[in-house]
């Protein structure tokens, strides 16, 4: 029975420090805000109980008095509490008042620092609250004093006389106030200010501006909270310094429908650009377990994906095999993704075309001789392989080891992706199973993977906006970049 008042960071959830997902994973009771990653809960106990404390939709905060109220009736029932709050527990928090009442009512508690938002925020716009030359000090303020209490009331004059960079947190509303009481004070109307809208979060803006016209030009892009206002000589170096609004894909949403355990390598690397993701996954990969022929028996083993490479090893696996199966094969992987995923399982492919279809398979082959082979791939599966080896006089078996079924969508997640700027195909599987889910598409541009994908989309009346070249993951990456920057 402790109470852990643990900051979740400012929003990207690469932000959460390691003891605080340590804390959330073990929690008995979480009590969270609204400012915290959407993502920092998934690693919750499926058994916890998760009670949102915050503002009631736009509405008003649960008083402080029953928040109070909740830590101490489930810590006095035993239960290890996580108070999990955005940014740092103890700036602007109110972890301080909360930790009092801990103390009061005799209940254990332990603090979880945060990276707080009036540091994280304009770091991700290039600004760093100190610089040797430029700020040796910095003061972080709350720019949401209540101007008829006198007691909150912001002593104006000193901090215009602060020598150093001042930091604002909830000062979105306040900002002609702002700049207008520091310009009386003495700051210069010419000093620097920066706006961080929604900081390390994929939306993130930053508005560069000075004292003089900062509020108005704030009004104009209509920068809304949550925001960190920053006025000090070192808010110009994020003109300079900016570099995640200038990552390619910043401000671009995309929709990934390729199973989950794929979608999620593709969902990180258009993160790590700069895209808001939305993984919308249509299709999912079902294992099938037929009896496998004698291995010994084929000269050439050819590989369609890498879910294949990984269902033909836990065949092998299951039947009391290892890779000393395939040892009198030649091992053909179609693109460098499968050859990945054989090298896994310590086989290096003889071949990989350098067109990563069935076509580039073939001609790879060249003249190579082939007898019988044997290829693994799934239920549903173009015949172009099969038959182009079959021309070359070879005995053909194909082993399917899995099939892909249809993902359900639920509604939310299809909207998002209804209303992404890309939805992003993979597979001909994809674009049926997608579709079926999520009726028509008008609206986002389409990326196929290749032309496989893009005829599948063609036949559903989609015409692709883009088609990566490689037909690759990495392609399609590329192909979306390219078409960001035109
Ligand atoms: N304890 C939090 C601050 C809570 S006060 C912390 O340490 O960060 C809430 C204010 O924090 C907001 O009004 C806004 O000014 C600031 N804030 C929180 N998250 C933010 C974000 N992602 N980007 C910009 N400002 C943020």
């Amino acid at each position: 029975m402790t109470v852990y008042l643990v900051g979740a960071g400012p929003g990207d959830p690469g932000l959460l420090t390691v003891r605080a997902a340590e804390l959330i994973a073990r929690a008995d009771v979480i009590l969270h805000d609204r400012l915290i990653p959407a993502e920092a809960l998934a690693g919750a106990r499926a058994d916890a109980e998760v009670v949102y404390v915050g503002k009631q939709g736009g509405g008003p905060q649960m008083p402080q008095e029953e928040i109070h109220r909740l830590l101490v009736e489930h810590a006095r029932a035993g239960r290890d509490v996580v108070r999990l709050k955005g940014g740092d527990p103890f700036v602007f928090g109110r972890g301080g008042e909360e930790a009092l009442v801990c103390l009061e009512a005799g209940i254990p508690f332990e603090v979880v620092p945060g990276i707080t938002a009036g540091v994280a925020a304009p770091a991700y716009a290039g600004i760093p609250v100190t610089h040797r030359e430029l700020a040796s000090g910095v003061a972080f303020i709350t720019g949401h004093e209540d101007p008829a209490k006198p007691e909150t009331a912001l002593d104006w004059p000193a901090l215009a006389a602060f020598p150093g960079t001042l930091v604002f947190y909830m000062g979105v509303r306040a900002l002609p106030r702002i700049a207008e009481r520091l310009v009386a004070g003495g700051r210069p109307a010419s000093e620097p200010v920066a706006v961080v809208e929604r900081g390390t979060l994929p939306g993130q803006r930053t508005l560069l501006a000075t004292l003089a016209d900062v509020a108005e030009r704030a009004a104009e892009a209509g920068i809304g909270a949550p925001a960190i206002t920053l006025v000090g000589p070192v808010a110009a170096l994020g003109e300079q310094l900016g570099w995640l609004e200038r990552r390619p894909l910043h401000d671009v949403s995309i929709a990934v429908t390729r199973a989950r355990p794929q979608a999620s390598a593709l969902a990180a690397r258009l993160r790590e650009l700069g895209a808001t993701v939305v993984e919308a996954p249509a299709i999912r990969i079902a294992p099938l377990a037929p009896a496998l022929p004698d291995l010994a028996a084929f000269d050439l083993l050819c590989v369609t994906s890498p879910n294949g490479a990984h269902a033909l090893f836990e065949r092998l696996g299951a039947a009391g095999l290892d890779a000393r199966a395939l040892a009198g094969a030649t091992v053909a992987a179609i693109g460098p993704g499968t050859a990945r995923a054989l090298r896994e399982h310590g086989i290096r492919a003889d071949l990989v075309p350098g067109r990563a279809v069935a076509e580039g398979l073939v001609e790879a082959l060249g003249d190579v001789a082939v007898r019988r082979a044997l290829i693994v791939r799934a239920r549903e599966g173009r015949d172009v392989l099969p038959g182009a080896l079959r021309e070359r006089g070879a005995e053909v078996e194909v082993l399917a080891l899995y099939e892909t079924v249809a993902e359900p969508l639920d509604a939310a997640t299809a909207e998002a992706a209804a209303a992404a700027d890309y939805v992003t195909f993979t597979s001909a599987s994809t674009v049926r199973f997608f579709l079926e889910a999520a009726g028509a598409l008008d609206g986002p541009r389409i990326a196929s993977i290749g032309p496989a994908t893009s005829a599948a989309l063609r036949e559903a009346g989609l015409e692709p906006d883009l088609e990566a070249d490689p037909h690759t993951p990495d392609g399609l990456v590329a192909a979306l970049v390219a078409a960001a920057r035109a």
